[in-house]
């Protein structure tokens, strides 16, 4: 359970502090926020912050429906880089 108390203060302080939706740009509330696993969360992904992206709910819904539309946008992971760690590590890294 230690790794579910973890991901939950990741994600609080993450949540507390991206105000701006990525896709919108607009100022959401708190209980607006949501956490967007742009690699996925599998494994490693479901903690590592830089994978992830703040969306609003609105967003969040519109980029799981649309892939590759966020792909071009930067919100979803590149061809073959989903559920991938070590490649979504080379991405983030420029
Ligand atoms: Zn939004």
């Amino acid at each position: 359970m230690r790794h579910q108390n973890t991901y939950k203060k990741l994600k609080d302080e993450f949540l507390a502090t991206h105000t701006l939706c990525a896709k919108c740009d607009k100022v959401i509330p708190l209980y607006g926020r949501t956490v967007h696993h742009k690699y996925g969360r599998l494994g490693k992904l479901k903690c590592w912050v830089p994978g992830w992206r703040m969306l609003c709910w609105k967003c969040h819904d519109w980029v799981h429906g649309h892939p590759a539309a966020a792909r071009e946008l930067g919100l979803y992971a590149p061809h073959g880089m989903w559920r991938d760690y070590k490649k979504a590590v080379l991405n983030e890294a420029h």
